[in-house]
Parts: structure tokens; C-alpha cells; sequence
């Protein structure tokens, strides 16, 4: 705190990344990367792109993406203006609270979600309601329908499909309810983690003029590190972020991490290949560790929540630490004594079984 600090920037709660330590030769299940690299393409894509001499460095990109907007619409089977891009999937989001989910009424997010939500509502003044999950952790649509406030709906709905951190998957039925139920109210469905099991709502978006879906290359397309995300919705939906990003930065993305995502976007198969390989780690991860006697919730992410009945999460957390593996826990209420695992390679998962199962013995 000092005194040249704004009142903004006073109030702030910020959000707390995963950890990226400075030590190599750790087994990294923290943050939900991919563990396989992205499609050689990228690398290709974007070699090509600078040149022999990167003179091309010397320009700015393209502001609107045009080229990553139509790899996307063609990859989604919508038109390039129902597609909008970002720096990275957050920054999509971002635009969205300020774009489309500030309004008078609240808006409501599951009580155990991304923790990235409330941040946003911190930062730009959108009031909030949290929406308490099932006790299996799943998401009620019922919940999200029918309350008013003032006469009015509420002012939005946002969550992850799966949920994260619990991996939980809501049906494309549910997410029509919840859309039916709020004709007058943006519905954000952010699917970081479809791609691992899940089915897109991306479809839905010709039906429904309040449904914006937010996609990022960070975990199934290995881009973490090029900070690459886009949000598929009405066109009107897409006019309202664009406003916002066009008064905040006219270039998020720079000619790199368009040409790299492009390439990434037009790789199916090697998409196809890493994700089925993700699938598969996860399902062996998962019966191993129910094998331990833990219990884990169905995950449809490339990460797998889970507790054990006889050991504290925090201190599992710590005993992975001491054997240079981490994973993340959230001191938070209901899942405190939860871990949340990222599927590593099939080597990483072992040594984790390993360690766990000798930390547990
Ligand atoms: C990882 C993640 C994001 C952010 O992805 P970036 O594109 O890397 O910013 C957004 N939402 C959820 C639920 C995530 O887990």
C-alpha cells in the first residue's frame, strides 16, 4: 500500500495463480497444462512468421485476428462474426464481466468454481451471488432459474463446463434450461475443459442470442505459455466485447501467438491424439487412486479432484512437495480437503501413485 496507490487499486482482491517454480526436475500436476507439446506446426507457423530476420516484428498485427477469427469459425462451423479473440481466455472473460454481465441485478456463479470469477467482479463493480453445487458437487440448473430481483432477472450467469476445480460435467440439456430460464440475461459457459470428454454448447449459439461460450488453446492445444482464448456467441453478443477491447488494447494478440494458433486450430489430429491420450491417463489416474482409497469425483477435465477419508489434503499437498511433486489445494470451504491433480504423462501419473501410495501407507 503506499499513497499513490488509486482507491481501484486499493480495493482489489487480486487472483492467485498456480505456482510456476524456478526449479526444474519437478513433476508440475498444478496448474492443468498439457503434458505433450503443441502440434510442431505451431513451431513451424510461427518461425514462418518471423522471418529470417523478424523485419515483420517491426508491424503491428492484424487488431481484429482476421485469420485466427476464421480458423476458429471454420473449425466451429459458425461466421467469423460470431467469434471474438483474446490474450488468453482470461482476458476474454474479463471483457465479458465488464461487457455483458455488469448490469443492476446480481449475477450468480456456482459456490465452488474458478476462483478467477469473483476477481473480475472485484475489479469492475459487478455484484454477485454465489449458487451453492449439489453435495455431489454438480450444478442444479433449477437453481439458476425463476429468482428475480427488483422484477428483474438476475444480471448473468457465468461457469466452467466441466466445473473447475471439481472436473463435473452439466449436460447440454441442463445448459438449455438454464438458458430458457434466462431469455433476458447473458449466460457464460466457460469450456476450458471440454475438449477432455465434454460436449460443446458451441452449437447452441445459432438458438440462443444470450449464450456466449469461452474457449481457450491454453490447456487441450498445449499453448498455455502463448496466451491464446475466444468466445463463440451472437453477433451482437461479440459487438459488445469487441467495444470493450477496442478502449482497452487494440492488439491483444501479436503476430506470433496468431500464427502459432492458427496452425494449432487446423491441427485436428494432433489435437485429437493428445486429448484421447489425456482421457485415458485420466481414467487409469482415477482408478488408481480410488485403488489408494480415495475418493474421486468424475472428472471430465484433464485434471481429477479428489480427498482422502483417513489424510489431511494440506498435509498430502505437502508430503508430494517434499518429493518435488506438486498439485494444487484450495483452502476453501467444502473442498479443503480436496486435491486437485492435473493428468500428467503416463510417467508423471505413476510417480504420483507411487508417492502417494507410500505417503498413505
Ligand atoms: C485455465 C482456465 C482459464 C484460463 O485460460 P487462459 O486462456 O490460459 O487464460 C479460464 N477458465 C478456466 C475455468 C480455466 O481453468
Amino acid at each position: 500500500m503506499s499513497r499513490f496507490w488509486s482507491q481501484v487499486a486499493r480495493d482489489l482482491t487480486p487472483y492467485v495463480p498456480g505456482e510456476q517454480p524456478k526449479i526444474a526436475k519437478l513433476i508440475k500436476l498444478n496448474t492443468n497444462e498439457n503434458p505433450y507439446p503443441p502440434s510442431p506446426k505451431v513451431l513451424a507457423a510461427i518461425q514462418a512468421e518471423l522471418g529470417d530476420d523478424a523485419a515483420r516484428l517491426r508491424l503491428y498485427p492484424d487488431p481484429n485476428a482476421d485469420l485466427l477469427k476464421a480458423a476458429v469459425a471454420k473449425r466451429h462451423g459458425v461466421t467469423p462474426q460470431q467469434v471474438f479473440v483474446g490474450n488468453g481466455s482470461d482476458e476474454v472473460l474479463g471483457h465479458a464481466f465488464m461487457a455483458l454481465l455488469k448490469h443492476e441485478a446480481p449475477i450468480l456463479f456456482p459456490d465452488i468454481t474458478y476462483s478467477f470469477y469473483p476477481v473480475y467482479c472485484g475489479l469492475y463493480g459487478v455484484d454477485f451471488i454465489r449458487v451453492p453445487l449439489a453435495d455431489d458437487f454438480t450444478i442444479n440448473p433449477d437453481d439458476y432459474c425463476g429468482q428475480t430481483w427488483n422484477g428483474e432477472q438476475c444480471g448473468g450467469i457465468i461457469f466452467p463446463n466441466p466445473n473447475a476445480p471439481t472436473g463435473c460435467l452439466l449436460a447440454l440439456d441442463a445448459i438449455e434450461r438454464i438458458l430458457q430460464g434466462n431469455p433476458d440475461s447473458v449466460v457464460v459457459v466457460d469450456e476450458a475443459y471440454v475438449d477432455f470428454g465434454g460436449a460443446t454448447a458451441i452449437p447452441l449459439v445459432d438458438r440462443y442470442d444470450n449464450l456466449l461460450v469461452v474457449h481457450t488453446l491454453s490447456k487441450s492445444r498445449s499453448l498455455a505459455g502463448l496466451r491464446v482464448g475466444f468466445a463463440v456467441g451472437h453477433p451482437a453478443l461479440i459487438e459488445a466485447l469487441e467495444r470493450v477491447k477496442n478502449s482497452f488494447n487494440s492488439y491483444p494478440l501479436d503476430r506470433l501467438a496468431i500464427a502459432g494458433a492458427v496452425a494449432a486450430i487446423e491441427d485436428e489430429a494432433h489435437f485429437v491424439e493428445c486429448c484421447s491420450k489425456v482421457i485415458t491417463s485420466r481414467e487409469q489416474l482415477s482408478t488408481d487412486l480410488a485403488g489408494l482409497g480415495f475418493e474421486v469425483l468424475p472428472s471430465a477435465a484433464n485434471f481429477i479432484f479428489g480427498r482422502h477419508p483417513r489424510h489431511d489434503a494440506g498435509e498430502l499437498a505437502k508430503a508430494l512437495r517434499d518429493r518435488s511433486i506438486i498439485v494444487r489445494h484450495f483452502k476453501q470451504p467444502r473442498i479443503d480437503q480436496f486435491l486437485r491433480i492435473t493428468v500428467g504423462t503416463d510417467g508423471e501419473c505413476q510417480a504420483l501413485v507411487d508417492a502417494l501410495r507410500e505417503i498413505t501407507a
